[in-house]
């Protein structure tokens, strides 16, 4: 079956449109209904300027059908997943678009685990949504809400997980660019604890986005790389909206794409443990898989979204995870992505290896990505797979565990129809960028082709 209304990662759309109040009325009865209207819900979200109003719908609907409300305030995603399992709560609830513009708005649905809930749930959500349950319990049975400031003992289980004294010693610097939402009040925060001296930028809370949009691509980050060179910074950390991700940049104010980072932690996490197994979706650099030789790693690969990387931990006793956008989930921590986790393991590698990150980024195998997206109506997506799947190249090795993978000798091309626009995604890897661009133009004309065959 396939789901209407979650996508990647949760509930997204435009403010107003999808998520408006009488649809976020009734999924929230749904979630209530979901937990047999019993229980406690954590309740967290963005700086999103829709966010409050969307807050209050929920925590209506929710305690009017019996279940508590503990509200954490303005926080970021990882937190959110945190509090579910510290608390021991039956669910979380985050209200973010994650890094879309500051139109959107959404919800993340996080299981009593921590970790987003599986499809299956996902799918059971949207049932008890379409049949429009609503259980609202008698006037003396309304459920409380009380408020929660759990920053402190978020930190402190960041710093519990990292060699504090080390890291001290060093007396480091960071440049934190919080993209004006919730990164910029947990990050400096953590950094500082560990003795690190903080330069922040877009640390504001502004919903809408003014400093440097909320998506932290690399080429978005100029102000970041210029403050991390001009202040000699040891390293700069830059968040998505809900701060879940984390994109890195160096000394020198080069800013690196997410696998890049990804490596520097599989390189470090494997070179310092017996159990070698790492978790990733197969959109990664080929970088990582250079590492896991050289490790002995063995890399459990999953499809694209961070619900399968965590899982897939969690099933394989994994110690780390890592995704191309920059998501890091590290186990002793927590097995979900955590910007701020992986700001505070940056730092550890940094201090414990002695070495300026731009070294321990060159080191790294260089090879060349390329990303495009071609249009293509939703209805068409199956045939259009189908047909690629029939007319690739016959010496071409086919990977198919998100959509299709095209392994060469030298590089790959990943073909996926997106789950929640009317595209197909190519991403293309090589070793040069000629050869990247002549692997993207194949990529391009096996798509366009299965295309123009349907449309
Ligand atoms: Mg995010």
């Amino acid at each position: 079956m396939k789901r209407k209304y979650f996508g990647t990662n949760g509930i997204r759309g435009e403010f107003g449109k999808l998520i408006n109040p009488k649809f976020l009325s009734r999924m929230s009865l749904a979630i209530a209904s979901s937990l047999n209207n019993k229980g406690t819900i954590v309740l967290g979200s963005d700086s999103r300027l829709s966010s409050p109003f969307i807050k209050h719908i929920i925590t209506a609907n929710l305690i009017a059908s019996g279940i508590e409300i503990i509200d954490l305030g303005i926080v970021p995603t990882p937190l959110v997943q945190f509090a579910v399992t510290h608390l021991k709560a039956h669910l979380g609830t985050v209200i973010t678009a994650s890094h879309n513009p500051p139109e959107f708005n959404g919800i993340k649905v996080i299981d009593s685990d921590g970790i987003e809930i599986s499809i299956k749930k996902q799918l059971k959500l949207e049932e008890n949504f379409e049949k429009n349950i609503s259980n609202f319990t008698k006037w003396d049975k309304v459920a409380d809400v009380s408020t929660m400031n759990l920053i402190p003992d978020y930190v402190e289980q960041i710093v519990s997980v990292v060699d504090e004294e080390k890291i001290r010693k060093r007396k480091l610097t960071a440049v934190v660019d919080g993209g004006n939402s919730v990164g910029g009040l947990v990050t400096p925060l953590v950094l500082k604890r560990l003795g690190i001296k903080v330069i922040s930028i877009n640390c504001q809370l502004d919903g809408r986005f003014p400093g440097r949009g909320v998506e932290p691509s690399p080429e978005e980050l100029g102000k970041m790389s210029n403050v991390a060179s001009y202040s000699k910074a040891d390293f700069a950390i830059a968040h998505d909206g809900d701060a879940d991700r984390a994109i890195f940049g160096d000394e020198k104010g080069s800013v690196f794409y997410g696998d890049r980072s990804i490596a520097i932690f599989e390189k470090w996490v494997f070179g310092n443990i017996q159990n070698k197994k790492f978790v990733t979706p197969v959109s990664s650099s080929n970088v990582v898989i250079d590492i896991a030789e050289e490790l002995g790693v063995e890399i459990i690969w999953t499809p694209v979204g961070c619900i399968y990387v965590s899982r897939t931990m969690i099933e394989s006793k994994s110690m780390l995870g890592g995704e191309e956008n920059g998501g890091l989930f590290y186990a002793p921590h927590q097995c979900v992505r955590d910007g701020a986790m992986a700001a505070a393991l940056m730092a550890n590698i940094i201090a414990e290896t002695n070495r300026k990150l731009s070294e321990l980024e060159k080191e790294l195998p260089k090879y060349h990505q390329k990303k495009e997206k071609i249009k293509c109506s939703d209805f068409l997506k199956e045939k259009v797979m189908s047909y690629i799947e029939n007319n690739v190249p016959k010496e071409v090795e086919v990977n198919t565990i998100d959509g299709l993978k095209l392994i060469y000798p030298a590089g790959w091309i990943l073909i996926r129809p997106s789950g929640t626009e009317p595209i197909f995604r190519i991403f293309v890897e090589s070793n040069t960028e000629k050869d990247t661009n002549e692997k993207m133009k194949k990529g391009i004309t096996l798509v366009n082709n299965a295309v123009e065959k349907y449309s």
